[in-house]
């Protein structure tokens, strides 16, 4: 007796079902991909109890005829598919003809359809396994499916459906998803009759996501793109300090289509590295075109993961367009009192302000401006401060300042309070100036000029800029200028070592003196000489000169206590990195710690040099912008 059978079609369908059709939010997909590979300009969902009831799609695409009626309920019934080697260039969004099919399978399907050209709607039904004759019907050019009572013939599924409001949430999330990566096609989604959204036809896709999220959310994103190596790619990407804590708002599209794809998500979050909490997500759009060929959609159901051809490419040029876009961009998040005030011009850092649309309003922010930089030379510390004319002559607005005397140069000048000490160690006496200064100098960049600084609460340092002001958390500010000054050095051999004249030790726990034999190198780099001296001691014989001795211990303990950890990521690299970042922590002036006035001037000159100042490395922001029009606002004056 034969043990095998074949399958009869119901059947066949409904698992193919099981594959495209999880819950409400994937009809739609399906039903909208069809209508967009239509040609439709807009498209209506609609939308009852979470779509378990029903979904309705209007579109105004171009339609069918009752034959095709009759065929595009059929499996494997599609016609964007003529021969093999279609199926290596698709520039549709439907292929394999078996989302009605499938639809029809588990659920009552309706379609009725029109063709232009034809002033008759013609109409199919389908519900499981029964299939009615093409019917004549009325209905205006385009067509429109209806979906209800999905799963009705599919219990277990029916168990898998969430509350209307989870289902309705994924619904909305479909819409937008669509939407974004379609931005000339008209949206309308409504839920029990009550619209969701109503997303007119969009220049591009910053006003699209303003319609969807919001313009504060829009405006403060910064716009990249890039068209090499077959590869174009345009998006936006938020400020650090708009990061969120899931990766929810990272939207990636591919041809029209949203995907996941873990290369794009790595360049992400490689482009972000040391400008954010490890734990937080940018907000992120972007969409990438292909050539057809240069992909493989065909590896996943719902096509919602792909094969590159050539993945380091698409790594590649994502980082390379992200890096390029921070480098000229300030990332230093304004002051935004509430969600009210983030609308005026001050939002978003990477953006300009608004310019002042009358003469009156030019003339009201130059006093305030004039008055502004009365009170702070009145407030400056001291005369010892440098200020405008006497020294170095700052540019009145736009450009970045003239170079500090010192600035350029490795080591900071003269500042006593700072580590090194003058004569803690011998600085060689022109300082080399590192060529990566150099280069970081050769970008254009919209760092505020700065004057007139002063410290407030031996914690913060306030600057006047041309625009408004700014407030600095001086350790954070100290810690990224090390981090960025170690990294660098750090590149073209181990940091500067100080041999101490008496060896001192550490105590650690044993598994720690341990890993002294596989990570011995990794502290030479770092300008450490160690040597075991105990089953839970340390020798230590030399210490980055950067170092205060007094933090020595406390270093080692926490990098012990890093190298041990087996939950962190651990590639050589990502380690170095690490204990680098905790170094320039432990190196860095902490907040209590008063500074002089040349203190402050060196580190505030330092500022502008290190790329990536608005964020300590650990990510979190060393500096806070206070514009102009914001004091407007906030003393009522607008
Ligand atoms: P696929 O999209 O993979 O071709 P589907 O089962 O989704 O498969 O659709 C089958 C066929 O039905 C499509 O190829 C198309 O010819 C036709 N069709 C489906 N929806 C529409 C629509 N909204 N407007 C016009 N034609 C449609
Ligand atoms: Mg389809």
């Amino acid at each position: 007796m034969p043990q095998i059978n074949v399958l009869p079609d119901l059947l066949v369908n409904k698992i193919a079902a099981g594959e495209v059709i999880e819950r409400p939010a994937s009809v739609i997909k399906e039903l909208a991909e069809n209508s967009l590979d239509a040609g439709a300009k807009r498209i209506e969902v609609a939308v009852e109890q979470g779509g378990a009831k029903l979904i309705r799609i209007v579109d105004d695409g171009a339609g069918m005829d009752a034959e095709d009626l009759a065929r595009c309920i059929l499996p494997h019934a599609t016609s964007k598919l003529r021969t093999e080697d279609d199926l290596f260039a698709i520039r549709t969004m439907g292929f394999r003809g078996e989302a009605l099919a499938s639809v029809g399978a588990v659920a009552q399907l309706r379609i009725v359809s029109r063709q232009a050209a034809s002033d008759a709607a013609h109409e199919i039904r389908v519900a499981g396994d029964r299939i009615e004759p093409v019917t004549l019907a009325a209905g205006p050019p385009g067509t429109t499916v209806e979906v209800r009572e999905l799963f009705f013939n599919v219990p277990a599924r029916q168990k898998f459906l969430r509350t209307a409001q989870t289902e309705m949430g994924h619904v909305t999330e479909q819409v937008a998803r669509i939407a974004l990566a379609h931005t000339a096609i008209e949206f309308r989604l409504t839920h029990n009759g009550r619209e969701v959204y109503h997303l007119r036809p969009a220049s591009d896709m910053r006003a699209r996501i303003a319609d969807l999220y919001g313009a504060d959310l829009a405006n403060a994103l910064l716009a990249f793109e890039r068209d090499e190596r077959g590869l174009k790619i345009t998006g936006y990407a938020g400020l650090p300090a708009d990061a969120r804590s899931s990766a929810k708002w990272q939207y990636i599209f591919l041809n029209g289509r949203y995907i996941r794809d873990r290369f794009v998500s790595h360049a992400v979050r490689e482009a972000y590295r040391g400008l954010m909490e490890p734990s937080r997500y940018p907000v992120f759009f972007v969409r990438m075109e292909v050539d057809p060929a240069g992909v493989d959609v065909n590896v996943h159901p719902t096509k919602s993961e792909v094969r590159w051809r050539d993945s380091n490419v698409v790594y590649s040029q994502v980082l390379s367009s992200l890096r390029d876009r921070f480098l000229s961009a300030d990332l230093t998040p304004a002051y935004r009192p509430g969600p009210a005030a983030f609308a005026s011009g001050s939002g978003g850092g990477g953006t300009t302000d608004g310019e002042p649309d009358t003469e009156l309003e030019a003339q009201r922010r130059q006093r305030i401006r004039e008055s502004m930089a009365d009170f702070f030379k009145r407030q400056a510390p001291g005369s010892a401060s440098p200020a405008p004319g006497a020294g170095p002559s700052w540019p009145t607005s736009g450009a970045r300042p003239d170079r500090p005397p010192g600035a350029g140069q490795f080591t900071m000048p003269a500042d006593p309070g700072l580590w090194p000490p003058p004569g803690g160690y011998t600085q060689p006496a022109s300082p080399p100036v590192d060529p990566e200064w150099a280069d970081v100098h050769g970008v254009e960049r919209t760092l505020p000029a700065y004057r007139n600084t002063i410290q407030v609460h031996d914690a913060f340092l306030v600057a006047e800029t041309d625009d408004g002001l700014t407030i600095i958390d001086q350790h954070a500010l100290h810690e990224r200028v090390l981090y960025e000054q170690f990294s660098r050095q750090i590149a073209r051999g181990p940091l500067e070592s100080q041999r101490l004249l008496l060896s001192e030790t550490v105590d650690v726990t044993p598994d720690e003196v341990a890993l002294l034999d596989t990570h011995g190198e990794l502290f030479g780099q770092l300008g450490f000489e160690l040597s075991a001296y105990g089953p839970s001691t340390i020798a230590v014989h030399a210490t980055p000169s950067l170092l205060k001795p007094d933090r020595v211990g406390e270093f080692l303990r926490d990098a012990f206590g890093r190298l041990a950890d087996r939950e962190a990521p651990a590639s050589a690299e990502l380690l170095l990195d690490a204990l680098i970042s905790m170094m320039a922590c432990k190196a860095a002036v902490k907040a209590g710690d008063p500074l002089s006035s040349q203190e402050i001037e060196a580190l505030m000159a330092k500022r502008d040099l290190v790329e990536r100042s608005s964020n300590c490395p650990h990510g979190r922001p060393t500096s806070l912008n206070l514009s102009l029009a914001e004091l407007e606002k906030q003393f009522k004056r607008t």
